[in-house]
Order: structure tokens, then sequence, then C-alpha cells
């Protein structure tokens, strides 16, 4: 007890957090007083995770107590539970019964947590260079001997025109934005000033993308059409409301079993909801959206009064950052790994990526899928047939699933990179359509259940490193310079690489739900497949908190309604 106490004294005397040392490539202050320096084991690494997602979390769930000096950053203090965000965009939800604290998560580890953005790294220093969410406080570095990124990614926009008049739909203010939107139209259509033509505008909501966000979006939309709007706006009727999906593809949810996207779009019909496929969005005008269908080229246009854009990952700048940086990154997507998820481009095993920010690397893929079509080209006139790819590409996707996301994107090239318009394909050419493919997909879908398993993988390691590093020596907590021999990246090579299991894929479309094992084996329906869904989601809460809120959540609706109070 005394030695804690003079511990606890001199912790007390020591400088103060504003007169830190200075240094790193900019000279920002070097936060190194963030070591818990009441806690006697100086040699322990420090071990560092950017992020607050699903990637992050499941990390910090499996790590042991003990192991690491842990510090978490993350611009947004709580996790967000994506899943339900949805639900929260018309109020079937409360936007704070999706999110949970960070500090109550990491209490149980001793971590520290910052609520700041990582806006470069420095590998040589291992030094992060961190912004404060408070603008008015100074940058400054926080030294690792550890690090995983989990920052997730932003909407890819696909360079189009107009995104400013868009609405996004990743965060908690995303939700809260729409939700404070879709009552202003609402409002604002009722009022007998608002000229007809207005109030049509004001009552089309469009949804650009037809994957399962923008799917699940519609399907609330559509509940509290018919729940509460017929009941709250006498003088709006049903079939005024307008609800569009525009997706590129043939299909809706086109990455779930075709029976799945057949069913849904069939549901979406009978629902009145507008579904429009095999169309690209060309430009976003501030009233209008116009795109252009894929087949009779006709461009056409669409009034909204709401327009959703849903379609697909980008990298955020943060991950921008540091692909220019190393020389092994070369996806435009994400972040490049090995198998067991350290980055690709530095030379120890100090840094993780994982979850929507990262891929794996698999440099065989493109080879063993251009070898598929080398043995079948029988007559080896080294040419392709778009009939032949197709029919190809259809019986290698069911054999490998691993390759089937390529060989979509490839069917949907296949015309580009038919220079001389043949209506074939060079082996050549065919080769080159896949190695660019390569450079913009990602390996593994970005989903929350990847980012779990990639976590949960990441954080029993860390603990098998630690334990197996504990002897050795890392550098003293107050110095953060460079340990170069680094010791750790043989225990690393010795421990199994990450493997994905699929444990299937759920949408909620609306008094029903659908859901995809993987295997061909799928289940769709109403009410049960609803209960379904919401257990799966009950179950997979992070505390018995957010499990609570959402039964009360629940159970509030059903007997009330939603709330349609505009605040
Ligand atoms: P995220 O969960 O996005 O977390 C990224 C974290 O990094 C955030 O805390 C962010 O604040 C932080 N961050 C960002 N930039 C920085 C920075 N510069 N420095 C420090 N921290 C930073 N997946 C499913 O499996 N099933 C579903 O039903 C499903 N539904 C979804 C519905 C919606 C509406 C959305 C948006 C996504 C859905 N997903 C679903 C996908 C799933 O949410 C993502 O795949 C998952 O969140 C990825 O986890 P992550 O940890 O990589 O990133």
């Amino acid at each position: 007890y005394k030695h804690a106490e003079s511990k606890a004294k001199e912790y007390e005397n020591k400088e103060s957090p504003s007169i830190l040392k200075r240094g790193g490539p900019k000279n920002l202050p070097i936060a190194t007083h963030l070591i818990d320096e009441r806690d006697f084991d100086i040699n322990k690494p420090r071990l560092v995770i950017l992020g607050s997602g699903w990637g992050a979390i499941s990390v910090i769930k499996g790590l042991e107590k003990d192991k690491y000096h842990i510090t978490v950053i993350s611009p947004q203090n709580y996790f967000l539970f994506t899943p339900l965000l949805p639900s929260a965009t018309v109020g079937t939800l409360e936007t704070r019964s999706l999110l949970e604290p960070v500090r109550s998560l990491i209490k149980g580890i001793s971590a520290h947590f910052l609520e700041a953005k990582a806006t470069d790294i420095c590998f040589n220093d291992k030094l992060i260079e961190l912004s404060p969410v408070d603008e008015s406080s100074e940058p400054f570095y926080v030294p690792y001997d550890k690090l995983v990124i989990a920052v997730g990614s932003l909407s890819n926009t696909f360079g189009i025109e107009g995104m400013e008049y868009c609405h996004f739909l990743k965060t908690i203010n995303d939700a809260r934005k729409i939700r404070k939107k879709i009552m202003d139209n609402f409002e604002k259509a009722s009022l007998p000033t608002t000229p007809p033509k207005e109030r049509k505008s004001l009552l089309s909501f469009v949804v650009c993308g037809g994957g399962p966000t923008g799917v699940e979006f519609a399907a609330e939309l559509y509940d509290f059409l018919t729940e509460d709007v017929v009941r709250y706006f006498p003088s709006i009727l049903r079939n005024e409301v307008q609800v569009s999906i525009i997706q590129g593809q043939d299909h809706i949810l086109n990455t779930y079993d075709a029976k799945i996207s057949d069913f849904a779009e069939k549901k979406f019909r009978r629902d009145n909801i507008n579904v429009v496929t095999n169309a690209r969005v060309q430009k976003i005008e501030p009233n209008h959206i116009i795109y252009k269908m894929k087949k009779s080229e006709d461009v056409k246009e669409l009034d909204y009064g709401l327009v959703l854009w849903s379609t697909g990952i980008d990298m955020n700048p943060l991950t921008k950052t540091i692909s220019e940086k190393l020389e092994d990154q070369k996806n435009t997507r994400a972040l490049i790994t090995d198998n067991r998820l350290r980055l690709k481009g530095v030379s120890d095993s100090s840094v993780y990526a994982i979850g929507d920010c990262s891929t794996i690397e698999n440099p065989k893929l493109v080879q063993q899928l251009m070898q598929f079509f080398i043995d079948a080209d029988k007559d080896k006139n080294g040419r392709l047939s778009y009939n032949e790819f197709q029919a190809l590409a259809k019986k290698i996707g069911r054999r490998y699933p691993i390759t089937k996301s390529y060989l979509k994107k490839a069917d949907t090239l296949f015309a580009r990179y038919d220079q001389d318009k043949s209506g074939t394909l060079e082996l050549e050419e065919l080769r080159t359509m896949f190695e660019d493919i390569d450079k913009k997909l990602t390996s593994l879908p970005a989903t929350a259940q990847v980012a779990y398993q990639q976590g949960k993988y990441l954080g029993k390691k860390l603990n098998q490193i630690a334990t197996a590093q504990k002897t050795k020596i890392f550098p003293p907590p107050s110095d953060y310079s460079v340990n170069t021999d680094n010791p750790e990246s043989d225990v690393d090579d010795l421990l199994p690489p990450f493997s994905y299991a699929h444990f299937g894929s759920l949408a909620y479309i609306g008094n029903a739900a659908v859901a995809d094992f993987g295997t061909g084996w799928t289940w769709m329906g109403g009410l049960p497949a609803v209960y379904l869904w919401r257990s799966v989601y009950f179950s997979e809460q992070v505390s018995f908190r957010t499990r609570a809120l959402l039964a009360l959540d629940w159970s509030k609706r059903c007997l009330f309604g939603r709330d349609i109070s505009k605040f």
C-alpha cells in the first residue's frame, strides 16, 4: 500500500500534459503520459486501436487485461450498431438505443480513450498524428508498439455530380438528419399553400443503390407510410407518396441468392415501391435526379424530396494517406493486408488493418481464375465470346464462391474491355480486366460480420503475442523511440492465419425479412422471419443496456406508433 501511495504521489508531481515533449516529423507534442504510470509494469507494450466500430470493439472484447497499455482513439466516443440504423431514420428505434459509450466498453481492460481523428501515421517513428475533435486543441502524436487500424470507410460516390443534395446513411447523425428531413417534407406537403407540383416532389423519396442498406431504408419508409402517415396525416393519401429505388445491376439485393432478390422485388412491387433496375445515375440536381437506362440508353428524370445515396464503400482520408505512403498498397478501395491481417508495406508485424478499411491480399486469385478460362479454351484460338464467358462464369462461381464478385463485375465490364467490339475478348484482355477488378474489389464483403470476426481473431492473437513476449524487452514507455529488432514478427508467423466463416446475411424488407445462409439455403417470409431478424440483432447487442432499450423501443412502437414529433 505504501509503495502504491508513493507511486501515486510521484505521478501527481509529473509534468503536466501541457508541457509534453515535442518531436516527430512535425515537431508536435508527444503524448507519452498516456501510459498508465501507476501501473508498475513498464515493460508492457503500447497497443493503440483506431476506431470504435465493429472491428475495434471486437478486438477490445477479446483483449485480456494487463497484457498491453491500451489506447482507443476515435472521433466518436460510442459504438454504433449499424445493422439497425435504417430503423432509426423513421423512428422505429430511437438513435440512443443503437449506441454504447466506448468508455463503458473499455473499463474492464483499463484502456484510455481519446476523442480524436487519426490524420497520419509515421511508420518509421511509430507515431500516430491525431487531430482532436475539438478543433481549438492542438494536434499531437501518440506513440505505439502495436497498432490496429479499424477506421471503416466512406460511401462511394463514383465522382457523380450533385452529392451535396444527397443524404447518406453511415452515422447516427445521418439517421437523425434523414428523420428530420422526412418529417419536414410531410409537414410542408400538408400545408394548404404548397403548390401541387412541389407537394409531389416533397413526397417522392429516392434511394440510389439496391443493396441491403438501400433496401432496408425503403422498407422502413414503407412501414412508416402504412402504419403512421395514414394515421396522422389525413390530408396525404398513401398513393401520393412515392418510394423509388434506382439500382445499377439487374436486381436489387444482387449479392444475395437469386430467389431472395426475386422475392424482395415482388414484395416491393406489391407494396407500390418503384424498383428501377439496370439504371445508372448520371447527375443529381437540386430537385431531380437524372439517370440513364443501361440497355435502351434512355435518359430519365425523377423529382425528389429526399434522396439517399447508398452504393458501396470508398477509402476515408486516413486510409487514402496510408495507401499513398506505402509502396505495397495498390488497391483503390481498401488497405491491403496479408492473411494474418498485417498491413502490407510495413516491414515488422506492428500494424494491423481490419474491417471495411482493409482487404486481404489474394495474389493467386487472378492467376487461378485465368487458368479456368485458359483450360476451357478448347480450340486454342485464345478468344472467348460473351456467351462462352457467361456459361463458364456461372460454373466457376458456383464451384468457387470466392470468385463470384470478380465474375459479376467482369460480366458488366465485358463490353468495355472488348476493344475491337467483336463481341469476344482475347485471353490477354480478360487478364487485364481481372487485374483491374482486383485493384478495386475487396476480398471479403464489407460487413459487420467480417469486421467482428477479424477483431476477434486479432484480440486473441494479440494476447498470445503478449504472453509469448512477456520476458522480452519492449521500449520503456517513457521513450517513444523505436525498437527495430522486432521480436514479435516470429511469434505472429507461428500463429494461424485468419479464416472467415460466413453465417449468412439478413435483410428486412418491410413486415417481412430474408436470410441467405450462403450454401444455397435461404429463408424468406413474413412475421416469423421478422422475429428471427430481430432476435439475431437482439442477441448481438454489445450490452444488456442496449438490449433493454431495443425491447422498449419495439414495444413502444407497437403500443403507440412512432414518435412523429420534429426536433
Ligand atoms: P465501422 O464500424 O464503420 O467503424 C469505424 C470507426 O472508425 C468509427 O468508430 C469511426 O468513428 C472511426 N474512425 C473513422 N475515421 C477515423 C480516424 N481517422 N481516426 C480514428 N477513428 C476513425 N453489416 C452486416 O454484417 N450486417 C448488416 O445488417 C449491416 N447493415 C448495415 C447497415 C448500415 C446502414 C450500414 C452503414 C452498414 C451496415 N453493415 C452491415 C456494414 C457494417 O456496418 C460495416 O461493415 C462495419 O461497420 C465495418 O466495421 P468497421 O469496424 O470496419 O468500421
